[in-house]
């Protein structure tokens, strides 16, 4: 039995190459055989799961345990709803406004990168946006200091990015606000079970799969029940999380083939020791990323501030984009996927979530040192 820990050599066997893309990104391999085995015959039905009615007996009991399995990976305390929904991140950054905000109330956003932007873009029709805090003007290389954030008296919530994707740039602890601060909403997509986190500190937790989660099509809302009960704004029942939760996120037909997908995830990493023990192989991978780096003279580049490095997300930058381009089209001969860093900051971006096991980190981090003598 090969597991995502699997050598180099048994990786070639497989022609399974390290992946490093930012989402959809790795699975790990364990669990894609798993899927690959049960593909045509799922717990012995006879059928496919992504063949069978989702309101059937089978389908409701795997939901049901999928459910449970997260909630004790994330330790998500009973107050809390979690929906699995469609649409990606992006649409729940247009819904959450519309569900516990009323038309053009306040709602504080704190600006550290691409993402926070986008949730913005997408809450602007429905909510008064104010930036609270912004890293732009030094490029999104650092997180405000949480004290320096100038939160409204009366906002309905106050947003964050957990961890920028593209700008590699992480805020990994709660910050400290006022007691009767709005509640916290928080873009977890690219670092969702990556290390522990209290659940009760935040009003909402959302995340598309496809980071580090499972495969892209399903997205969590994890959502603290009393925001709930806020009227929010005139929507359509589809886009109504109180109508989802009712319906145990089944008010239309759901993803059901990549919930399934989630599930074995989900598993994989309760098996694996948990979120405590991601935290120590995600830190120490990150770290051996960061030194080879930092120890580079130079020759590669990292510019943001030591405490808002992300963990998940690692971008950098040679000395030309040209230099840039080479080295991702040699990094592809030697047997790694998905380097090429974002267009909108371009360079080179490893993505290195709970499926990349440091195995895979020291290979790019080998190929990083022999790639700068023979090109420094
Ligand atoms: C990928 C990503 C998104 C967008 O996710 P979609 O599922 O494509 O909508 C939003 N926020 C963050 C932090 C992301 O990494």
């Amino acid at each position: 039995m090969l597991h995502t820990e699997c050598s180099l050599e048994s990786n070639k066997i497989m022609s399974r190459i390290w992946n490093f893309s930012a989402g959809p990104s790795a699975l790990p391999l364990s669990v894609l055989e798993k899927a690959q085995s049960e593909l045509l015959d799922w717990n012995g039905i006879g059928a496919s799961v992504m063949e069978i009615s989702h309101r059937g007996a089978e389908f409701m009991a795997l939901a049901e345990s999928i459910e449970a399995d997260f909630r004790q990976l994330l330790e998500i305390p009973d107050d809390y709803h979690v929906l699995f929904t469609t649409g990606g991140a992006t649409l729940a950054q247009a819904l959450i406004p519309l569900n516990i905000a009323s038309f053009g109330q306040a709602a504080d956003y704190v600006v550290t990168g691409h993402w926070s932007n986008t949730a913005i873009k997408q809450a602007k029709p429905y909510v008064d946006v104010r930036e609270v805090a912004s890293s732009a003007s030094d490029g999104f290389r650092s997180v405000p200091s949480s004290d320096n954030w100038k939160c409204s008296n009366n906002a309905a919530y106050l947003h964050y990015t957990a961890n920028e994707t593209i700008h590699g740039v992480a805020i990994r602890q709660v910050p400290q606000l006022p007691e009767n601060a709005a509640p916290l909403v928080v873009d977890f997509s690219s670092s969702i079970a990556s290390e522990p986190i209290d659940v009760s500190q935040y009003g909402i937790i959302y995340a598309g799969a496809q980071k580090n989660l499972g495969p892209v099509g399903i997205s969590v809302v994890i959502i603290r029940k009393d925001l709930l009960e806020r009227d929010g704004q005139t929507r359509a029942d589809i886009l109504d999380y109180r109508s989802q939760a009712a319906k145990d996120s089944m008010l239309n037909t759901p993803p059901t083939f990549n919930w399934y997908l989630l599930g074995l995830t989900v598993r994989w990493m309760l098996e694996q020791g948990g979120t405590a023990e991601f935290k120590k192989r995600n830190e120490l991978k990150a770290a051996t990323l960061y030194e080879t780096i930092d120890v580079s003279g130079g020759f590669y580049r990292n510019e943001v501030a030591a405490s808002a490095r992300s963990i998940m997300n690692v971008p950098f930058f040679l000395a030309t984009p040209e230099l840039d381009a080479l080295f991702v089209s040699e990094s592809r001969k030697q047997n790694m996927l998905g380097l090429k860093g974002h267009k909108a900051v371009g360079g080179i971006r490893a993505s290195i979530y709970n499926a990349m096991p440091l195995e895979g980190v020291e290979v790019l981090t080998d190929f990083m040192r022999e790639f700068q003598r023979t090109h420094g």
